[in-house]
């Protein structure tokens, strides 16, 4: 049997989640970072099954219906994000640690169907601070910021439901504290 676990990586938009997951897996490779569906349009620069599996409404219904989501979510009230199960298991059976980077929502979820899970919540040092990195980001509209800081407020407050919290304030800090506390 294998040991290897879920890390569930979870926090306001903004926060820096995504640099610190690859910041850790560029050192720590043996990691296994899962690719999430989507129902969104890939911004510029992304790529279709490296930062998501751009698919469809339909695709989506039917991976639903097939159980081939660990959890799955609607975020930013826009589109649907989803784990696909298949890959983190394979990953899981191969003795990989496995970071999900997900919304609040998914990773309530995932406490449910994988109770060995741990939920890990990234937090910015302040309000003020996760406000200026949303506005340093040129890819959203006022209304899509609106959305995102709404939602940023809504996750702030589901902290207390994570099994660990790490503030991103020094991002070599945040990366270590990750590192050590995955056991890499
Ligand atoms: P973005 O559109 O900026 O790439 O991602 C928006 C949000 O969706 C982020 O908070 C991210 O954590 C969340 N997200 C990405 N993939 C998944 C997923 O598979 N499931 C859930 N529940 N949320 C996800």
């Amino acid at each position: 049997m294998s040991d290897a676990r879920v890390f569930v990586i979870s926090g306001p938009t903004a926060v820096g989640k995504g640099t610190l997951v690859s910041r850790v897996v560029a050192a720590h490779p043996e990691v296994y970072v899962s690719v999430s569906a989507t129902t969104r349009l890939p911004r510029p620069g992304e790529v279709n099954g490296v930062h998501y599996h751009f698919i469809t409404d339909a695709t989506f219904d039917e991976l639903i219906a097939t159980a081939g989501l660990l959890e799955w979510a609607t975020v930013h009230q826009s589109a649907r994000y989803g784990t696909l199960r298949e890959p983190v298991m394979t990953a899981l059976a191969a003795g990989r640690p496995v970071i999900l980077e997900i919304d609040v929502q998914g990773a309530m979820q995932v406490r449910q169907t994988l109770p060995d899970a741990v939920l890990v919540f990234i937090t910015p040092p302040s309000w003020e601070e996760l406000v200026n990195r949303l506005r340093s980001r040129s890819a959203e509209t006022a209304e899509q910021m609106a959305l995102r800081l709404a939602s940023a407020k809504h996750e702030l407050a589901l902290k207390d439901m994570f099994d660990h919290t790490i503030v991103n304030d020094e991002l070599d800090i945040a990366v270590s504290e990750l590192v050590e506390f995955i056991g890499l």
